[in-house]
């Protein structure tokens, strides 16, 4: 196997950390941006593999970065945005936005990249869920409901890609330190590391590690699962 991957949304935090752990598996990773050109290129000269900018939500600048990259035979589908408020302040484009790259982005990947694996009747997807797509989150309406359909699309394109021997997975990550989560108070992060069995937040190489695990032929029976990475958290 020659071991290639695409994270979308590869540049920063979580995406950043999964490249680099894939990369110490001997991994080449491809890494997708749509804004952070330097930062994508540091990671993918670290990385073996190339920075591609395509904003995943549309479906032509995907299409246009599977010719760039090529056939991968592990799709990290890492790429998203958040945005907070109550749901009554969330305006359509801003609900249109958060569907568009959380849930569509990851249509518009896997259907670029699927076919060369179904092809060599092989491959990985991985998707980012998160512990609100399952419990749901106050003033993160419209998050949590990208979340849970991350949650079925996983499950159900298990099903769909299992007779191929391509295996689909998830991991839901509670609260991690990145920039999406950079707005929290000190006395919000304090409260959520109280409610942590591990009694702190999360850091990015805390899920990088878990898809870099995911990603080795010891989980070969392994699909269809959302994997938690939360430390614990009771929310
Ligand atoms: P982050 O630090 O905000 O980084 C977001 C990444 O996504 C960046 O690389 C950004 O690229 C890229 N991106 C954003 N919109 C894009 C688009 N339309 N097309 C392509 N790339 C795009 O986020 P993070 O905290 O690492 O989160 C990564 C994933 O984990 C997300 O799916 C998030 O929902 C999920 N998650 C995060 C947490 C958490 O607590 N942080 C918890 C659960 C789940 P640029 O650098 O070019 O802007």
């Amino acid at each position: 196997m020659k071991k290639i991957a695409l994270v979308t949304g590869g540049s920063r935090g979580i995406g950043a950390a999964a490249a680099l752990a894939l990369a110490e598996k001997g991994w080449t990773v491809h890494i997708n941006y749509i804004e952070q050109k330097e930062k994508a290129e540091a990671i993918a000269a670290r990385t073996g593999g190339i920075a591609v900018q395509a904003d995943v939500a549309d479906p032509e600048q995907v299409a246009a970065m599977r010719e760039k990259t090529g056939p991968v035979e592990l799709l990290v589908n890492n790429a998203g945005i958040a945005r907070s408020g109550l749901l009554t302040d969330i305006t359509p484009e801003q609900w249109q936005r958060m569907f568009d790259v959380n849930i569509t982005g990851m249509y518009n990947c896997c259907r670029s990249y699927i076919p060369a694996m179904v092809h060599e009747k092989a491959g990985q997807i991985i998707n980012l869920a998160s512990i609100l797509g399952t419990v749901g989150g106050s003033f993160e309406v419209p998050y949590s409901a990208t979340k849970g359909a991350v949650i079925a699309l996983t499950k159900a394109l298990a099903k769909e890609l299992g007779p191929s021997n391509i295996r689909v997975n998830a991991v839901a990550p509670g609260y991690i330190q990145t920039d999406m989560t950079a707005q929290f108070s000190a006395e919000d992060r304090a409260a959520l590391a109280d409610a942590t069995a591990m009694c702190r937040i999360g850091t990015p190489e805390d899920v990088a590690d878990v898809i870099a695990l995911l990603a080795e032929s010891g989980t070969r029976f392994v699909t269809g699962q959302i994997i938690g990475i939360d430390g614990g958290l009771i929310i």
